[in-house]
């Protein structure tokens, strides 16, 4: 296994200390699956006071101290490097109790979740892999360490990381190991929401995510409650030749796999069964649903702690994931001007994921979608006045017609509404004089209605 030179000297030094060391976790699975890795975790037997001596002349940083971790700073590179450990009871299903050194690296590897996370390599010992990693990579397949009922109780999240990881790369999940994440699944709501989610946006980005939400769906009820509702729910609808759940799964996997788009895709549909009505033709519908679906979104993206930039990009596409698409200039310049050009074009790959994941006739609608949005970007790139800073006047040009109150904003809003519809073009003149009238017009109106 080829590694960076930072990488194979601590290891060597360590060695020349008398601790072994290896390198572990993330980075030889990735080699041994042919990716190249993003980082490289270093173990070993030296404690971490051990470690700091070894690495005296560098710069080292007790990163996690109590776990046995440091970070040495070491010819340019940041390089965790954590003591053997084994880990004791787990009474609260989230962390372990104590931890205990060990000088041992198969204790080590006894405490990782799944085969293919538990195997280490040095380049003087080669790899160590005590419990098949190897073989379950090659063929494909996720197994917990030991016994999975005991594994899953310790810390549920490692459910969710066995989701992520049959999500991203492919490979489904062992028999076993898939009972005993069903069986402690509930154990879930005693993980925080941060680690949850940090998991789940990367889930929701494997390629793999439809198979996984599809296998598993009493688990991601437990992470997103209202989604229990949509499972083996029949939509009664011409448009829909799936259940709630399983067209959800499908719109999820046709977005694009940013974080933003896959978890609108997620909750766009959330709504849907607080909003049901059948017509007098046994046709259902869901009037409203969209806007239900994005305040459900904004409520369980908080519980996740997801940042607030995000949560709102999110319930945004959500809350306007339905918006019919039109293909006429005024119809871009006001979503423009709505939107902004790069939440536009969110709102139209949700439609696009969408219209995927419905009945074979609804992808007759993609093509026109996918005009609109090119459309959108060459009208946007004209940078045409698309707020009332970029009004070719300001509440000051405004003082001698009208006080500041909220009858100038109004009026403001009026000359943008009618500069975006092209009907008054943006100049100062012609800004001021269609000003005059629509005060005197709003004045009229307001004196009639008291
Ligand atoms: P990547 O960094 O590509 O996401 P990774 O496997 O390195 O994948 P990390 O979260 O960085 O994932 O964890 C590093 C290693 O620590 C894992 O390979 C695994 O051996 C171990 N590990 C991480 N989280 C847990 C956990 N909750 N329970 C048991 N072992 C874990
Ligand atoms: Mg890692």
């Amino acid at each position: 296994m080829d590694l960076p030179f930072q990488i194979a000297e601590i290891l060597e030094r360590l060695d020349h200390a008398g601790y072994s060391a290896f390198v572990v976790g993330g980075c030889v699975r990735d080699h041994l699956m042919g990716l190249s890795p993003h980082d490289f975790d270093i173990t070993t037997a030296a404690s971490p006071r051990e470690t700091e001596r070894v690495f005296a002349d560098c710069r080292v940083i007790e990163t996690g101290i109590k776990h046995g971790t440091v970070t040495v700073l070491y010819k340019g590179a940041s390089v965790e490097i954590t003591t053997f450990r084994v880990d004791g009871e787990y009474s609260d299903g989230r962390h372990p109790d104590s931890v205990s050194f060990s000088r041992n690296i198969e204790d080590d590897l006894s405490r990782r979740d799944f085969t293919m996370n538990g195997i280490a390599y040095s380049p003087k010992r080669g790899f160590v892999d005590p419990f098949g990693g190897e073989r379950d990579i090659r063929a494909g397949i996720i197994r917990a360490i030991g016994d999975p009922d005991k594994r899953f109780s310790e810390d549920a999240l490692r459910v969710v990381r066995a989701l992520r990881f049959s999500a991203t790369l492919g490979f489904p999940i062992e028999e076993n190991t898939a009972r005993a994440m069903d069986a402690h699944k509930n154990d879930l709501r005693k993980v925080s929401a941060e680690r949850i989610f940090a998991e789940l946006k990367r889930l929701i980005c494997g390629k793999d995510v439809k198979r996984v939400l599809l296998e598993f769906p009493a688990v991601f009820s437990v992470i997103i409650p209202p989604l229990a509702e949509m499972v083996g729910y029949d939509q009664g609808s011409k448009y829909h030749n799936s259940t709630l759940y399983e067209h959800t799964a499908r719109a999820v996997e046709a977005a694009p796999p940013t974080v933003e788009m896959r978890l609108a895709m997620l909750f766009h549909d959330l709504g849907k069964p607080h909003c049901k009505s059948t017509d007098e033709n046994g046709e259902c519908h869901y009037y409203g649903h969209a806007a239900v679906s994005a305040e459900m979104a904004g409520e369980l993206l908080r519980a996740l702690k997801c940042d607030n930039a995000l949560r709102e990009r999110v319930v945004h596409i959500v809350h306007y994931h339905d918006i019919p698409v039109d293909t006429s200039r005024r119809y871009f310049r006001r979503q423009l001007a709505k939107h902004g050009a790069e939440l536009f074009s969110d709102i139209m790959e949700a439609h696009i994921a969408d219209d995927s994941a419905k009945a074979p006739f609804c992808l007759e609608r993609i093509p026109k979608i996918q005009e609109a949005m090119q459309i959108a970007e060459e009208i946007s790139r004209e940078a045409p006045p698309f707020s009332i800073k970029s009004l070719a006047i300001s509440g000051k040009d405004l003082k001698g017609i009208v006080p500041p109150s909220p009858l100038m904003g109004e009026i403001l809003a009026r000359l943008l509404e009618e500069v975006v519809d092209e009907t008054l073009p943006n100049e100062k003149n012609a800004l001021l004089s269609r000003a005059v009238e629509l005060s005197k017009e709003l004045k009229d109106l307001s004196n009639n209605l008291e």
